[in-house]
Order: structure tokens, then C-alpha cells, then sequence
């Protein structure tokens, strides 16, 4: 504990932590130390982990990277985190991220831009987003794992952009249960690890069923880490050709061809699959998120949690409203918050959001149907590009910035299992990743599968 916290002093420039936690890692390594001694060590007993600033954290600002919580202290702690400590891990503090988890370059943080360990030259690279400080901080070595959230593929897209591994678990195997909100019916948390057999001990400890989450899955959680057999003959892996986008980049289509082939060589049986109704996926999803979202924002009003606006005599209760959400909101949030609410509203609902939920049942009954045809995963890449540069993107148009999650929101809405494992670098030596999509509740097998590509 003592050497990353050391570690992570020094690695200021990353700008990956947003608090340090030292006295709190120390006292739960003591613990750790003493059930060691006593010889009944949990799984994740005395490791270092980093947790995603969207976990509330007992007594420890949990801001979800935003200026409208400045302040907030958690008088409770969130079931994840409190089944990590459980499991004997130290807390070693609370990482970056984009602002409500909305972006793809950790550039929307109140607390500014996390930075990718990976450089060329003196460029300075996004670790991605929004988990873009529990990248960061993984590859960088600045603890061994970290917690991440993936809404439209937060948690695979950085781990592509950083090198690192990255599972979205089945939508209900982890409690959302004290993780602030973004898009309900979309939001996991999952875990962000060096390698799969990591990823498969803390995914075990994250999971389980959580009356204090209705949408939580009352299901056994099995031995993930068990499943990692590295035998993956006679599995039938699916290609689907609509991932295959017009204008993708070479060398993806080559990490892409080379990660098929090494699954055929390990004995899989690989498949050409059709999901035909991909290309509608990323306008449903940027339709149904900020619905969400915009009710989910809601609640920050001034009064319940964190900022409030200075106010001048005379205002009234909708000048404080107004004023503390126009300070207290980013940029990209308050876009979300309105598309959210004009698509919601009485004369567009049915043309946008209820449009958008018939197309996310489609979306589901494809992958419904090659699951019932018998394939077993589904490989694809994370990410449409390697890891771009901080500034490149975020004043583009903002729709530039939503492709990068192409290949992934379509398993957030269909509530699949997604992991993405590091598969070699790009022409200039960065990290690039491949997503393996696996049917629901399967994740052993899906880790099985990623464990075979590493
Ligand atoms: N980049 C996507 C968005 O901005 C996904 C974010 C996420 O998964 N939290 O909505």
C-alpha cells in the first residue's frame, strides 16, 4: 500500500486521482495485515485499488467528477465498494472521470483531463472515458485495479485506449445501489484490471444480488476466476459484418482479422453473424441516455446534495434553481439535460424516445437470435481508433466525439456482458483493444474466451 501510495504522489501529471484516501488505505491494510496473520485471508485481501469518483464513499467526496457536488460528503457507502472492502481490498482514493460519466475522453471533469500513460512524443493522449482516471492509473501502475462504470462502453473504451482489460458485466450481476446515476436502464459498473484473471477476482467480489437495487439479479455468483480455463475448442464465435463500418481504419480491420484468427487457432469455430439492426444503435442510444439522464439530473436543485449559486436579494426558488444548475452543470451535461428533456417532451416522445426504445428491442432481438443459433461470443473491436489527442476532439462537434462509442453502446442496450482485452498496438505503438460480447449471465465463459486472446 505504502508503494503505491508513493507511486500515485508521483504521478501527479496523470492527473488520474482526484483524492487520495492515504489514511484510509493504511488503517484497511493494518486489517488486511491482521486477517493475513490470523489466516483468513479474503480474495482481495492488502490489494490496492482505485475507485471511480461515481462511487459513493462514506465520509470521502464522491463528486461524479461535477461542480454541483462540490461538497458532497456520502453518509453511505456503496454496495460495490462495501463488497470490495469486505473482500479485504484497501481504497487507496477516488479517481477521475468525464462529469456524470458523459463523455469519451475524461475532458468534461471539473477536476480537468486525466492523462494517458501512453505518449507519442509529446503529445499528450486521452486515457478515454468516462472510467478515463481508473485507466490512467491502472496502466500506470498506480494501483492493481480500479472500479469503473460503462453506460455506452466507459469501461472498454479506456481500457482499449490504455492497454488494459475491462469487463461490463450482464446488466443486474452488480448493484447500482450508491453509484450516482447516469442512464438507469444502462449503467454497470464493473471492474478495470491489468489482466483477465484479475478482472475475474474483482468481478466476483462486485457482484451479487442487492435488494437496495431493483433492477439487481438475484442469481449465484459464480467462480469466474474457475472458468479460466484457457480451452476454448469447439466454441462458436461470431463476426458480426455490420461491424465491419465503412472508412475503418486498416489496422483495425487487421487487429480485428489477426484476433479471429487466433481464436480459430485455439480451436474455436468461427462465424460470419448478421445483427442487422447495429447502425441504429448509436442514435437510439444518444436518444435513450439523456432521457434518463436528464430525470436522473433532476435531484441536484440547490438544495439536496452539494452546490448552491450565491443568490441576489429578491430571487426566488426558481433563480436558485436556475443559477446553481447553470454554474453547477458542465457544458456536456446541460446538452444532455436538454436533449433529454425535448425528447421527452409531450409533442416528441413518440417520434424520439419511444422510437428509440423499439429500436433498442430490435437491437436485443438480434443478438437474441445468434445466441439462439448457438454462438458463444461475439468478437468485434473496442474502439473505432487508437487513443487521440487531449484537446483534438472535446470542441469538435460533439457528435465526432459520440462515434467513439460505435461498437459499444449496443451491448449497454442490449444489456449483454462486454470486455475488452488489449490486442497489440497501432502504427505508432499506442494500445488498441478487442471486444468480446457474450450471452447474459455468461461472463465466466466470456472471461474464458478473453483469457485465451491475451
Ligand atoms: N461515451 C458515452 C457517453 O458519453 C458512454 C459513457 C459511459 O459509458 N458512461 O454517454
Amino acid at each position: 500500500t505504502q508503494t503505491y501510495l508513493t507511486a500515485i504522489d508521483a504521478a501527479d501529471a496523470l492527473n488520474a486521482f482526484v483524492h487520495k484516501t492515504p489514511e484510509i488505505a493504511k488503517s484497511q491494510a493494518e486489517a488486511a495485515d491482521q486477517r493475513l496473520k490470523a489466516g483468513n485471508a479474503p480474495d482481495l485481501c492488502g490489494i490496492p485499488l482505485g475507485i471511480k469518483d461515481l462511487f459513493c464513499t462514506k465520509g470521502v467526496p464522491s463528486q461524479a467528477a461535477s461542480r454541483i457536488l462540490e461538497g458532497f460528503l456520502p453518509e453511505y457507502e456503496s454496495t460495490v465498494t462495501t463488497q470490495l472492502f469486505d473482500a479485504g481490498a484497501v481504497m487507496l482514493g477516488k479517481l477521475n472521470m468525464d462529469e456524470f460519466a458523459m463523455g469519451s475522453s475524461n475532458e468534461t471533469s471539473v477536476y480537468g483531463d486525466a492523462v494517458n500513460p501512453w505518449r507519442v512524443d509529446d503529445r499528450k493522449l486521452t486515457p478515454g472515458g468516462s472510467s478515463g482516471g481508473s485507466a490512467a492509473a491502472v496502466a500506470a501502475g498506480l494501483c492493481l485495479g480500479a472500479t469503473g462504470t460503462d453506460t455506452g462502453g466507459s469501461i472498454r473504451q479506456p481500457a482499449a485506449f490504455t492497454g488494459i482489460t475491462g469487463i461490463k458485466p450482464t446488466y443486474g450481476r452488480v448493484s447500482r445501489w450508491g453509484v450516482v446515476a447516469f442512464a438507469s436502464s444502462l449503467d454497470q459498473a464493473g471492474p478495470m484490471t491489468r489482466d483477465v484473471r484479475d478482472a475475474a477476482i474483482m468481478l466476483r467480489a462486485m457482484s451479487g444480488f442487492d435488494p437496495k437495487d431493483s433492477t439487481s439479479a438475484d442469481l449465484p455468483v459464480p467462480d469466474f476466476e474457475a472458468a479460466l480455463t484457457g480451452d476454448i475448442r469447439g466454441k462458436v464465435i461470431g463476426i458480426p459484418r455490420e461491424y465491419r463500418m465503412d472508412g475503418m481504419p486498416a489496422e483495425i480491420g487487421k487487429l480485428w482479422d489477426d484476433g479471429t484468427a487466433m481464436l480459430r487457432d485455439a480451436g474455436a469455430e468461427i462465424r460470419d453473424i448478421s445483427l442487422p439492426h447495429t447502425q441504429y444503435a448509436l442514435p437510439a442510444y444518444y436518444v435513450i441516455a439523456p432521457a434518463e439522464a436528464s430525470s436522473n439530473l433532476a435531484r441536484y436543485d440547490g438544495v439536496r446534495f452539494g452546490h448552491r449559486a450565491t443568490l441576489a436579494p429578491g430571487d426566488g426558488i426558481t433563480e436558485m434553481y436556475e443559477k446553481t444548475r447553470a454554474e453547477g452543470f458542465g457544458a456536456e451535461v446541460q446538452r444532455r439535460i436538454m436533449v433529454g428533456t425535448y425528447v421527452l417532451s409531450a409533442g416528441f416522445y413518440d417520434a424520439y424516445y419511444n422510437r428509440a426504445r423499439r429500436v433498442r428491442a430490435l437491437i436485443k432481438r438480434d443478438f437474441d437470435t445468434v445466441f439462439a443459433d448457438g454462438v458463444d461470443a461475439i468478437l468485434t473491436p473496442a474502439t473505432p481508433s487508437a487513443a487521440f489527442g487531449l484537446g483534438e476532439m472535446a470542441d469538435a462537434d460533439p457528435i465526432k466525439m459520440y462515434l467513439n462509442d460505435v461498437f459499444t453502446v449496443t451491448v449497454n442496450l442490449a444489456g449483454l456482458p462486454g470486455i475488452s482485452v488489449p490486442a497489440g498496438l497501432d502504427a505508432q505503438g499506442l494500445p488498441l483493444g478487442l471486444q468480446l460480447i457474450g450471452r447474459p449471465w455468461e461472463e465466466g465463459d466470456l472471461l474464458n474466451v478473453a483469457y485465451s486472446l491475451e
